[in-house]
């Protein structure tokens, strides 16, 4: 897609930091540089989130999400990864190609990723009734 950032580095367009590639995939490294290994995984054909995205490419997307998750725990000296995916500009989303963010984590790595919100008064109840597919 024209002006997509990430097909622009799919396509070598524009540089990356490549971690791992196949037919329909393309994974490397965030520039945001806030954590060490922090790494997008990405389909190669233009998506904007998971909403849009055919059953085929994120099948291929999630097989390499592990994979990668696999490879830094087992080869490269981590304990675990939180991955993240952002749909949508409410979800923070702030690159429309689809991505999924694997940041490597080692025990007391001192990072914290969960987002310290408040806790509400929520009915469980009430929202499963509204939310069950
Ligand atoms: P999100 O906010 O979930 O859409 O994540 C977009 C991510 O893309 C951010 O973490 C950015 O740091 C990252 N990003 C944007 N441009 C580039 C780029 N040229 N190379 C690598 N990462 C990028």
């Amino acid at each position: 897609m024209n002006n997509c950032i990430f097909c622009k580095i799919v396509n070598g367009e524009c540089p990356s930091y490549k971690i791992y590639e196949d037919d329909k995939v393309y994974a490397f490294l965030d520039i945001a540089c806030d954590a060490v290994g922090h790494t997008l995984v990405v389909p190669k054909k233009h998506f904007c989130n998971v909403m849009d995205c055919d059953r085929e490419y994120l099948d291929a997307v999630i097989d390499a999400v592990q994979k990668i998750a696999d490879h830094y725990v087992k080869d490269c000296g981590y304990d675990g990864v939180n991955i993240f995916n952002a749909s949508g500009a409410s979800a923070e989303q702030s690159v429309f190609h689809l991505h999924f963010h694997v940041i490597p984590r080692k025990s007391g790595d001192g990072m914290r990723m969960w987002p310290l919100n408040e806790k509400y008064d929520i009915d469980l109840a009430e929202v499963c009734k509204k939310l069950a597919l």
